[in-house]
């Protein structure tokens, strides 16, 4: 007997967009509509495995194998495969899918989402991190074995959408939208006592606490700039970037008419999950509806790159080209891991991935092609050790 259903996986499961999409998949249907292959998740082994049972996975894997003792036990009565480890993670992402929701946060996204993108296939991406660490070899790898690169991050899944039915040619400028984080009205000294607490609370969007936090220092428009840079070939000089504190309008397109288009949703990732998973058709969602005259009004303001230089480092890295994406997305993990742990400040972390860039472009570390795993994997390596020497120079606590 043929299945006819659709194949899925979802690397990232039990995170704030795994979640979302695995609840999408289980109001859709579940087990009845989809055949899930793999779910994979990091330490939350509870969420694992009511997912894996849900939607009768064929295989959960943790990524930590301390961990793999108690997804055993969980699923002890369940047909789900267990499996721990990133070699099983990456064996479980390269299974054949039709659709795969790559939602690991961070660098550990990219080995995982790169098998994936090998055997082909639909990848909605919000791992950013793996397209701004390794951008062209990501591009590439789906170019070869024909995947399908599906954006997932609001502000590029709005991008996509703007950006169907419009000749390249005609594009003078990408902006994307920030909301600008809690934090966008402090003075550099106020910043400087920030908590890892206070900047995990997002004003307009419930995500991660990676995520959150790179929204509070822009890091994440930062990462975004880069993102579309690689998903859309834009150049560097015509991507922009607008404060919009309201978090509605997620990206605009301006042509070289002088005329601007809009992508406007409610600050959900229902939203670009479902968009991305339905391409290319749009189906009914529960998405919540925008009310615009209760909203009353949007507003839109410049960034300030002095209290906060990630876009601008950005945009150096865009220059330098090469592997400053892999030295950036490195060192900007590196620092988040020192202000979680208290060993750097809140502004320390822009000062530190400015000078871990800055020093490894100068000494030629970043020259190249980076298209080769391992030599981006060494790249992001030497970018984290420069962080710890950073701090350990007493650097970025003041
Ligand atoms: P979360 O931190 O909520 O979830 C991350 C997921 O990755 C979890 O399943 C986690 O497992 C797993 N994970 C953590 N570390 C590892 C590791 N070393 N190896 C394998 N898996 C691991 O992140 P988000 O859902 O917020 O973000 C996921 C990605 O999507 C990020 O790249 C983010 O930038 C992007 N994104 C997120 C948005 C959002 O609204 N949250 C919006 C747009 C983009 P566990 O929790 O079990 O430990």
């Amino acid at each position: 007997m043929t299945d006819d259903r659709r194949s899925i996986t979802v690397l990232g499961s039990t995170g704030s967009v795994g979640a979302k999409t695995v609840t999408i998949l289980e109001e859709r249907g579940g087990a009845a509509t989809f055949n899930v292959v793999a779910l994979t998740g990091g330490r939350n082994i509870e969420r694992l495995a009511e997912q894996a049972i849900s939607l009768k996975a064929d295989i959960a894997v943790t990524a930590y194998s301390e961990c793999h003792a108690e997804l055993q036990e969980r699923l002890k009565n369940e047909t789900t495969e267990v499996a721990s480890g990133s070699e099983a993670l990456a064996e479980a992402a390269g299974r054949p899918a039709d659709w795969t929701m790559s939602a690991i946060v961070g660098f550990a996204g990219l080995v995982p989402g790169l098998r994936c993108l090998e055997r082909g296939g639909a990848m909605a991406l919000a791992n950013k991190e793996s397209l701004v660490a390794a951008g062209r070899l990501v591009t590439s790898t789906a170019n070869r074995s024909g995947a399908i690169l599906l954006p997932v991050d609001s502000e590029h899944s709005a991008m996509f959408q703007l950006l169907a039915n419009v000749k390249p040619q005609e594009i003078e400028s990408l902006i994307l939208t920030a909301s600008g984080g809690p934090f966008r009205h402090l003075t550099t000294g106020e910043l400087a006592k920030v908590t890892p607490k206070q900047a995990a609370r997002h004003p307009t969007w419930n995500m991660g606490m990676r995520i959150s936090i790179d929204s509070a220092t822009m890091f994440n428009k930062a990462l975004e700039m880069i993102e579309a840079h690689e998903l859309f070939e834009t150049p560097a000089d015509s991507i922009g970037v607008l404060v919009h504190p309201q978090s509605i309008v997620h990206a605009l397109i301006g042509f070289h008419d002088g005329q601007m288009l809009a992508h406007m949703s409610s600050t959900d990732m229902r939203g670009a999950i479902e968009y991305a998973m339905n391409w290319p058709n749009r189906l009914p969602s529960r998405l919540r509806r925008l009310d615009l005259a209760a909203l009353g009004k949007l507003e839109f303001e410049e960034p300030d790159e002095v209290r906060f230089p990630a876009t601008r480092l950005a945009r150096e890295v865009l220059r330098i080209g090469g592997f400053a994406g892999a030295a950036f997305n490195g060192a900007k993990e590196a620092a988040l891991d020192a202000f979680l742990l208290g060993n750097i400040n809140f502004t320390g972390m822009s000062c530190a991935v400015d000078e871990v860039l800055n020093s490894m472009a100068g000494d030629g570390s970043l020259c190249g092609e980076a298209l080769e795993l391992k030599e981006i994997m060494e790249v992001d390596r030497l970018a984290r050790i420069r962080v710890e020497e950073y701090i350990s120079r007493g650097l970025g606590q003041d």
